[in-house]
């Protein structure tokens, strides 16, 4: 099978996790159990993926001039993912997230940093390198307009887009028609298509609005009807990443020349086994993992 060329534009971060019993109220402190720090990152998750399912992957991205960035790209590098385009800034401290993991509830203050200098002059600068991909993934953590050039670049290079509309917002016509692939799931849906049925939103898009519904697995519409493909049934440790990861294969089974229904099916058996380990990449399967579960 050919090893696809792919560029992932996107956000990288370092999670900064703390578990404790309760979250503090407003004014107070509290003591918390534990503390560790996680590379992460929605562009940066899905490159290292894509780099673990066998692809030639190339990171577009910033970090900031710190240890964080440092970090970051090491851990990008140790996955086999190309780095000549994550550039530090010096303006800028690196991507954060500051997550709290509490009995009852969690939650996340994120910090984009370096990930706003990813704009479209920096995409425009890696031009070189996008026109000889067989597909661009870009994400929504990164600036709104430099996922509007991305979008336009890619129909100008005539590159494949695959656009997974995350964190949810809503999105231009334009880009929307000008992606070969948009991966939201049911939430990120509702928010692009404005309430919009969802069936006939599949129907209007076939064979590129591709909603993800956890579990249940991945529905498209395949020019003749709506059609679900059904995910794996595996043992829930942790369910971060499963989005990214779920992407990264079917950018990578779609290149490599797998058919629709195919890169489907390995995007749900990559996802699922994701979800089996603890952390957004620390459940990310090789490729001998996911061909296994195929078998
Ligand atoms: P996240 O934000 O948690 O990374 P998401 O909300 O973007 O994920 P989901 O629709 O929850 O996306 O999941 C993406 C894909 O991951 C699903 O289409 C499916 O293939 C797989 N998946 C997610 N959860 C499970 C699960 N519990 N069991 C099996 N597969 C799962």
């Amino acid at each position: 099978m050919k090893k696809p060329k792919i560029a992932v534009i996107g956000s990288s971060s370092m999670d900064l996790v703390v578990t404790s019993k309760r979250r503090p109220l407003a004014g107070e402190t509290v003591l918390g159990e534990s503390f560790e720090t996680v590379p992460g990152g929605k562009g940066a998750n899905q490159a290292v993926a894509a780099a673990r399912l066998g692809a030639d992957v190339h990171m577009i991205g910033c970090v900031g001039d710190d240890s964080y960035g440092n970090e970051i790209l090491e851990n990008l590098k140790a996955n086999g993912v190309n780095t000549g385009y994550v550039k530090p800034v010096t303006h800028q401290k690196s991507g954060t997230a500051h997550i709290i993991l509490a009995e009852e509830d969690n939650s996340i203050v994120v910090v984009k940093g370096a990930n706003d200098c990813v704009t479209p002059d920096y995409v425009k600068e890696a031009l070189p390198l996008l026109k000889g991909c067989d597909l661009i993934m870009i994400q929504q953590e990164v600036p709104e307009e430099t996922v509007l050039e991305t979008a336009r670049l890619c129909g100008e290079i005539g590159v494949p887009l695959l656009l997974n509309p995350a964190p949810a917002r809503e999105l231009p016509d334009e880009v929307i028609e000008k992606a070969a692939y948009l991966t939201p799931n049911e939430h990120e849906a509702g928010i692009l298509f404005k309430g919009l049925d969802l069936s006939k939103a599949l129907s209007d898009y076939p064979d590129k609005l591709l909603i993800t519904e956890g579990a249940a697995g991945v529905r498209y519409h395949d020019g003749n009807g709506e059609q679900l493909i059904p995910s794996f049934s595996v043992k829930v440790v942790d369910t971060t990443g499963a989005g990214d990861t779920f992407n990264a294969a079917f950018g990578t089974a779609i290149a490599e020349g797998q058919s629709m229904k195919e890169s489907l099916r390995f995007a749900n058996r990559a996802a699922s086994l994701s979800v089996t380990g603890f952390g957004a990449q620390g459940g990310m399967p090789t490729r001998d993992e996911v061909e296994r579960g195929l078998a």
